[in-house]
């Protein structure tokens, strides 16, 4: 196997994968905050993360993997600023927190399993961590924060090179925060943030600094530190978490642990950070104020499988920006449509084995004949900062060779989808037609009007069968005459 090899954003190199425990690999992703539904965007983070945690696995490696769901503490401003993003959906829907929670948490679930996100060893729901993380500020308190009306503020000139994943210097974070009477930088914030006097929030507990809720960065040290010591191997999150949230978590790192300098990475806690880059939509679609934004299900209501928009992240780097567009969704569908037909096709002609028995040999595979080199292009692609535009065009290698014995394609297969997560497997071609919820035409009707067409065809009743025709086409369905694909119809 080639190197596995990672762009670490606090070196901005490319780095070799090295774990700290021997065989192990520890991952922390930062996950969602639970006020609203994630969007597609969103879930590019997560789709990522489990292709780390794919890859890591597919390598040999023990992987524990760690995603918090953030239930308190995120404010409307990344930086220190604004109202608690939880707290503001609960009054604005006149609904507890703990239900707004709840009622988010399931719903970015259901998007996991729609997109074959492979569960973490653990989900951290940050209100579990509370009494750790009041542990964790008192720990650091006397060297490193200073208190506040509004709170436990963590002053950033007490670690050494605050700032460095950011690439900013302190001094530039002035005029991004709002300014709070009696900070002494203008990048420190707040760790833990007392209730003002006369008011009650729905989510406070008791604490040495008073009443009141944990700030966001400090949740996410907390629950990294316990779950998987400090130093661990990895750290992820989106490219924005490298402006404000991890340079703040570094820095309640560096604290808690005793650590100098960032020239060493480990000092940060964490070995390597790795950054995905956005999706983005030109018609602010992304927006969770907009009214109607791009969430998972949507896409779903408008035809498309979810794992179709897996797909699509994978046909780009995660360190590039990906534009959303549903014509690049469509174009995506088909060529998932292709790989499922291309492994139904395989499926027929080998012996009956099954996918489990595809994977159990794929496991045992030590020569793959005529595919291994495309099996080497694979491994090569992944090992360099997880390529998987190139990976994916190994895996077409290997089910395009020809001349080669179905049951030892379907082992490549199954290896190669083990780490991509399309759930080639699974997947029928049945699976991929879906109906947009608008369709004013069911499937068994649909099926019964071609059935007809077909019968009137045979008979050479034109006439019949052009009517059948525009009886579908008023409907919404196009009747698909020899479609490369094999496909009948599509709405
Ligand atoms: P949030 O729930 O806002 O904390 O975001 C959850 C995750 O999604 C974080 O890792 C963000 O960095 C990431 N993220 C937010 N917007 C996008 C986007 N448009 N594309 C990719 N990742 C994003
Ligand atoms: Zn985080």
């Amino acid at each position: 196997m080639t190197e596995l090899t990672l762009f670490n954003s606090l070196t901005r190199q490319l780095e070799p994968f090295r774990p700290i425990h021997d065989g192990e690999a520890r991952v922390y992703s930062c996950g969602p905050t639970v006020y609203n539904y994630p969007h597609i965007g969103n879930m590019r983070a997560y789709v990522f993360a489990d292709l780390l945690g794919r890859t890591l696995s597919w390598r040999g490696y023990r992987l524990t993997h760690v995603i918090n769901i953030t239930d308190v503490g995120h404010l409307t401003d990344d930086a220190d600023a604004g109202e608690d993003k939880m707290e503001r959906m609960a009054a604005a829907r006149a609904q507890s927190i703990w239900d707004i929670a709840r009622h988010y948490t399931e719903a970015y679930w259901a998007d996991i399993r729609a997109l074959n996100i492979r569960e973490p060893a653990h989900w951290s729901i940050a209100t579990d961590y509370i009494d750790a993380m009041i542990d964790f500020a008192a720990s650091i308190e006397a060297k490193h924060c200073y208190r506040l009306k509004g709170g436990l503020y963590f002053d950033v000139s007490t670690v050494a090179d605050y700032g460095r994943l950011a690439r900013a210097h302190t001094e530039e974070g002035e005029g991004r925060i709002e300014a709070v009477a009696g900070k002494r930088n203008a990048a420190d914030f707040a760790i833990w943030r007392t209730t003002p006097a006369g008011e009650t929030r729905q989510m406070e507990w008791d604490s040495p600094w008073g009443r009141g809720a944990p700030g966001w960065h400090l949740e996410c040290s907390v629950m990294s530190g316990k779950l998987l010591g400090f130093p661990f191997d990895i750290h992820t999150g989106g490219i924005d978490h490298r402006e404000i949230h991890h340079p703040n978590e570094i820095a309640q790192n560096q604290a808690f642990c005793g650590c100098g300098s960032l020239t060493d990475p480990v000092n940060s806690g964490a070995r390597m950070w790795l950054h995905n880059n956005f999706l983005v939509e030109r018609g602010g679609k992304m927006s969770k104020s907009a009214g109607e934004f791009l969430r998972v299900p949507l896409l779903v209501e408008r035809g498309y499988h979810p794992l179709a928009y897996r797909l699509m992240c994978l046909q780009a780097h995660y360190r590039s920006e990906l534009e959303f567009s549903w014509e690049a969704l469509g174009a995506a569908l088909t060529r998932l449509k292709r790989l499922v037909m291309a492994i139904a096709a395989l499926q027929e002609r080998a012996p009956d084995a099954g996918w489990a028995a595809w994977t159990r040999a794929a496991a045992q595979a030590q020569d793959w004949g005529k595919l291994q080199p495309a099996m080497d292009r694979f491994d090569a692609a992944l090992a360099d900062d997880l390529g998987t535009p190139v990976a994916l065009t190994a895996l077409e290698e290997v089910l395009a060779t020809k001349k080669v014995d179905p049951a030892l394609k379907l082992a490549a297969a199954t290896a190669m989808d083990g780490v991509l997560g399309l759930d080639l497997g699974r997947l029928t071609r049945a699976d991929l037609r879906l109906r947009p919820s608008s369709a004013a035409i069911g499937e068994d009707e649909i099926t019964a009007l071609l059935g007809q067409r077909r019968e009137a065809r045979a008979a050479k009743d034109f006439a019949a069968s052009d009517a059948l025709r525009d009886r579908l086409t008023e409907a919404g369905v196009e009747a698909m005459d020899g479609d490369p694909l094999g496909w009948e119809w599509r709405l």
